[in-house]
């Protein structure tokens, strides 16, 4: 415990440096923010490990070089987190236990009125103003000095240089948020690509390094934006009567409202909630509707109301009591690894796949994620025991991104891929100049098992109720060992096993008698052909309508495949293979005995005729020939998979990240990094219907 806790110490205290001094971070936000609590879990734990260098005890970073330092007047503290709606309960019912009003439990714990703020993510300001006159900016610094930046902050239009009011008070300390809107923050880091100089991480660093900019003169140039939140105004002031100014306020809301009076921009997105279930539904209905926003957020403030009982809470070491952040879900969390394990696909590639503590990530828990494979593997550097960094975005399939080796137990063992195949123990091989590692035993069980599943799944014959479970029992009783044996089981033979009923038995043979009916593309794509996917076996089943026809020219003419749009030699080779091996003729053979047609149906020629009308323009050209797309977010009718479609039917090419060379970046709701970056570049964002535009008529 104490080694983990000096470890995570030092690796804190640097990845705090990165940020606050150099405004270049080495770890992510959520990670630092799961490290940190870690740390903090473990001095609570065992309080003899805290030590006075911890970052548990202190605020933020040490004033940068280069400017004064100023004493705020007021501290300006941290907030404490809350990663759950369960910890921002928790933290009420600290409140008010600390404000002496502990109420029954659950549901009916007293309502005090809070309001809910959205947490801009950019830096905090400290505000000085003397007889209405701005004085003193700064940073927050440690918490208790800052750096001082005034001839900085005078350039922020949104910072009133005199506050709007006819007896202002002898001084007003306001705190908000200076912020770098999304657009800016790109046309920045595009220019500082351009110079070859190393891009800002996010809007915030930006902000932060911009801040620090020694020549104001440039900070005016990146247009930073400012909101107010905190007000401070001395002790039993109240405004001259007489006067049109607003009254003392009594509670956060009235001064936000006074702030707005004041001359200040207000964020127009806080709400009053009446009760933490107000504010929880506040925290819902920003989850999405923040990405729409002009600026980065990661969560809402929530802070009590009244200001007499914020006064009665008071502050811990770092943070009032009164207010926390809660914080939307991470993307990226660290974990502890578990055990490597080797998964054996159906084309018999290994994929070494890690297993780790559950962690929550994008609204999911996840406890397991891919590392590709073993160059991957080896670059990750994975030994036993380690913290890794998970990454799991919405649709995406968790990864391990990397791993913090400065968390690595002492002595932990290095790991590697098993040299031998982990279902059927016949040796792994793994060709020259190939990525993958492979079991090339054709009988090995896992293939097998990956062979049927692929065939009954959605996008090949789309067979309901077999899943895994039970795949895995027709093949562990050798009751079927190809394609082909599905469709000899008997329903009283399926009835029989675990889990299955005689109805759900009947069913399943009628759906497999079924899919023999489903169209020529289908049955390819379910082959299972390596490099034969669900989009390159439409255009091969619409080229070649029948499996003796894709024989002959696989064999004999293969220029007649690569002529056809997308598809290449290396397809073309895999063809040739597949269908020089006997046992793969043999499955064709019984296929068409059970009842398939290996070919197109009449009504399945004419449909693919229109769909490739439709989606190459009316003439059939290929408007997008050359052109290379990104797909983001969600768009409003199409799925991912329809959309690369049409994009790869009509000629473009579709690639997962945004680079210099992809011409345009398709963004829908929630788009995330690859949109900031596509902006960033320059490269054009479509939304749907602009890509149906450039589908019917070209660029
Ligand atoms: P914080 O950012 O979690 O919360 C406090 C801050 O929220 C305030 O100082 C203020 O600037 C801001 N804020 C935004 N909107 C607000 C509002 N409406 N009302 C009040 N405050 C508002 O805490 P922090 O102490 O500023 O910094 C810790 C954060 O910095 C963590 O989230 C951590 O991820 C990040 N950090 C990251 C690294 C790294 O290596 N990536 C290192 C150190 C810190």
């Amino acid at each position: 415990m104490r080694a983990r806790a000096e470890e995570l110490r030092r690796l804190l205290n640097r990845a705090a440096h990165a940020y606050y001094v150099l405004d270049a971070p080495e770890l992510e936000d959520a990670v630092y923010d799961r490290l940190y609590r870690e740390l903090e879990q473990l001095e609570r734990l065992q309080p003899g490990l805290i030590s006075p260098d911890s970052p548990t005890q202190r605020v933020g970073g040490a004033p940068a070089e280069g400017f004064q330092s100023v004493r705020h007047r007021i501290g300006l503290l941290s907030l404490d987190n809350a990663f759950s709606t369960e910890e921002l309960e928790a933290w009420y019912g600290r409140l008010l236990k600390v404000l002496d009003r502990p109420g029954p439990s659950g549901d009916d714990l007293p309502a005090l009125p809070m309001v809910g703020e959205l947490k801009i993510d950019g830096n905090a300001l400290a505000l000085s103003y003397e007889r209405g006159l701005l004085v003193r900016a700064a940073t927050r610094g440690d918490g208790e000095s800052g750096e001082e930046i005034t001839a900085n902050v005078r350039t922020i239009q949104s910072v009133p240089l005199r506050l709007l009011l006819e007896n202002p008070p002898p001084w007003v300390e306001v705190r908000g948020e200076a912020l770098i809107p999304d657009h800016t923050f790109a046309a920045i880091n595009a220019e500082r690509a351009e110079r070859g100089e190393a891009l800002f991480a996010n809007p915030r660093n930006a902000c932060a390094g911009t801040l620090r900019q020694l020549d104001p003169a440039v900070v005016a140039a990146r247009r930073l934006d400012f909101f107010a939140y905190t007000l401070h105004l001395p002790d039993a002031w109240t405004p001259a009567s007489g006067a049109a100014d607003p009254a003392r306020p009594l509670s956060q809301w009235q001064s936000l409202q006074w702030l707005a009076a004041a001359g200040f921009r207000v964020n127009p997105n806080a709400a009053l909630c009446p009760d933490l279930a107000a504010v929880e539904a506040f925290f819902a209905a920003w989850e999405h509707k923040r990405r729409q926003l002009p600026y980065a957020t990661d969560g809402v403030v929530v802070k009590l109301d009244d200001l007499r009982l914020q006064a009665d809470a008071g502050f811990t070491q770092k943070a009032p009591r009164w207010a926390i952040a809660l914080k939307y879900a991470a993307e990226e969390a660290p974990s502890r690894l578990l055990r490597l394990v080797a998964q054996v696909g159906r084309t018999g590639v290994i994929t070494p796949v890690a297993e780790f503590e559950p962690v929550g990530l994008a609204g999911t828990s996840v406890s397991r994620a891919t590392l590709h494979n073993a160059d991957r593997l080896a670059e990750l550097d994975l030994h036993a025991g380690d913290t890794i960094v998970v990454r799991k975005a919405g649709e995406i399939i968790p990864e391990v991104v990397r791993v913090l080796a400065e968390l690595r137990p002492p002595g932990a063992a290095p790991l590697q891929l098993p040299s031998s195949c982990p279902e059927c123990g016949s040796e792994l091989v793994r060709e020259e100049g190939e990525a993958a590692t492979r079991c090339v035993n054709s009988s090995c069980p896992a293939i097998l098992r990956g062979t049927l599943r692929h065939w009954v799944s959605k996008g090949a014959m789309d067979v309901d109720g077999l899943g895994a479970k039970l795949v895995e029992q027709l093949v562990d009783r050798g009751l079927v060992r190809s394609i082909a044996d599905l469709y000899r089981l008997d329903a009283a033979l399926l009835a029989s096993l675990e889990r299955m009923g005689e109805k759900s038995a009947a069913n399943l043979v009628d759906a497999l008698e079924a899919s023999k009916q489903q169209a020529w593309h289908r049955q390819l794509h379910g082959l299972g052909i390596h490099h034969v996917g669900a989009v390159n076996a439409k255009v091969l089943a619409k080229g070649f309508p029948s499996a003796a026809e894709l024989y002959a020219a696989a064999q004999q003419t293969p220029e007649r495949l690569t002529a056809l749009h997308g598809i290449g030699s290396e397809i073309a080779q895999s063809l040739q293979q597949w269908f020089a091996t006997p046992s793969n003729q043999g499955l064709l053979d019984q296929l068409k005995q059970l009842g398939f047609s290996m070919a197109a149906g009449e009504g399945e020629l004419a449909a693919s005729a229109n769909s490739s009308a439709e989606a190459t323009g009316i003439d059939g050209r290929e408007v997008l020939a050359g052109r290379t797309f990104v797909l983001t977010g969600t768009l409003p009718s199409l799925s991912r998979s329809q959309a690369q479609a049409l994009i790869e039917a009509a000629g473009g090419k579709v690639t997962g990240s945004v680079s210099k060379k992809t011409s345009y970046l398709v963004a829908g709701e929630e788009a995330g990094s690859k949109l900031a970056k596509a902006e960033s570049l320059g490269v054009p964002v479509l939304d749907e219907a602009e890509l149906r535009a450039l589908l019917a008529s070209g660029p």
